[in-house]
């Protein structure tokens, strides 16, 4: 049997990894700015972690939500007060297109509503009510269009406004730095204007934190740092640093009806340990101040980098989010990174170049990096 190929995978086998590397199967080593896409949180093989579903796998590996686990209620606690929503309740689930499935279809029930509304370049994920709420019609299949979602430009509050004002709004779903995107953000002007707009009009405001949250802007939520508290937060990706799980936020005055909701594998035991020990370790070596002020230095260099390169037209980012503008498309530039100078990066579109890296990236790791990326430049 072969694989359906639908990835385009770089020729190099990832065998290894450790804090902000990575090791082919040749011991090749590669500095990761990509984090396996936004998902290593914590960095590669952190020991905690590998301690922690050691621990966990020996004990239990998995039982069915039929019966208590008061792993999901410790990671419901430390979740609330890590990130200061400790009122919200937490509903767990297995990838992020799944917990915003479930946010989407939350905010139907809540609403009896089913228009939702998104951003253009939106990206959430890759399930029905998901896709169809992504920006990119060559993922969207027949069965998916099914007309529930009107797409608007980002920040643009009055296109927003006309469309809430009509009443039959179930939901607006919001990533505040766009991920897929591009690294387009949402100024706290429109955020701030959304929020008021979607509470007038009865509409359940989502915060899409999959990518941007889960300290990698440099607070624990991107909607953080807009001054907004939004109804629903859905997080995926950086959450168990590979291990998969999604999670969803749901603000106090949503009222549970007992199997409205459910799932197999949604927070079963060895991904609530996974999440705890990432946790643990985001606490105990101040990975969001580090994603702040290793963010900061990281866009600085890369600025100055810019001074020395036109190629490059644009520097966005918050935090560890950094997307590089490029004048041109960016795929041989990229492959040369792994190929010569050994450094994992993401792109997004043909021409942006899109920094996801672990939250313990080091500023000599940033120095390493422009050392390298002016070598194929
Ligand atoms: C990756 C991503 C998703 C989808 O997550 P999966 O785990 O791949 O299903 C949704 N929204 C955003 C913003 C993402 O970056």
């Amino acid at each position: 049997m072969n694989l359906y190929p639908v990835y385009p995978l770089f020729d190099v086998e990832i065998a290894r990894g450790k804090g902000c590397h990575v090791y082919d199967t040749t011991g090749q080593e590669y500095l990761d700015l990509y984090g396996g896409h936004a998902v290593i949180s914590i960095g590669h093989c952190h020991p905690h972690y590998v301690e922690a579903l050691t621990k966990q796998l020996n004990l239990l590996g998995f039982y069915s939500n039929s019966v208590e686990n008061s792993l999901q209620v410790q990671l419901a606690e430390r979740l609330g007060r890590a990130s200061g929503y400790d009122d919200y309740q937490l509903f767990l689930i297995n990838s992020g297109a799944e917990a915003n499935e479930n946010a989407l279809k939350l905010a139907s029930f809540h609403t009896g509503r089913s228009r939702i509304l998104a951003a253009g370049h939106a990206f959430h994920g890759r399930t029905s009510l998901a896709v169809e709420a992504t920006d990119n019609p060559r993922i969207v299949a027949p069965v998916n269009a099914g007309g529930h979602v009107t797409f608007l430009p980002l920040n643009d509050l009055d296109a927003f406004r006309a469309e809430l004002e009509k009443g039959d709004v179930a939901a607006v779903i919001l990533e505040c730095i766009q991920g897929v995107g591009g690294i387009r953000m949402a100024t706290a002007e429109f955020a701030q204007g959304l929020s008021r707009l979607c509470q007038a009009h009865g509409t359940v405001l989502i915060a899409d934190e999959i990518q941007c949250g889960y300290g990698r802007s440099g607070r624990f939520f991107a909607h953080q740092h807009l001054g907004i508290r939004p109804d629903i937060i859905t997080c995926a990706k950086g959450i168990a640093n590979g291990f998969p799980m999604g999670a969803v936020l749901i603000a106090p005055h949503f009222q549970a009806t007992p199997g409205q909701l459910g799932t197999t594998f949604g927070g079963n035991h060895l991904a609530c340990a996974a999440a705890l020990a990432v946790l643990d370790v985001i606490e105990d070596e101040h990975l969001i101040d580090n994603a702040a002020e290793t963010g900061a230095y990281l866009i600085e260099r890369l600025r100055s980098l810019q001074a020395a390169h036109p190629c490059i037209t644009e520097i966005r980012g918050r935090g560890l989010m950094v997307g590089i503008d490029f004048d041109g498309p960016i795929k041989a530039m990229r492959t040369r990174l792994v190929k010569e100078q050994h450094v994992f990066t993401g792109a997004a579109s043909t021409n942006i170049l899109r920094l996801l890296p672990p939250l313990c990236l080091t500023r000599a790791e940033v120095d390493e990096f422009i050392e390298r990326i002016s070598a194929v430049l």
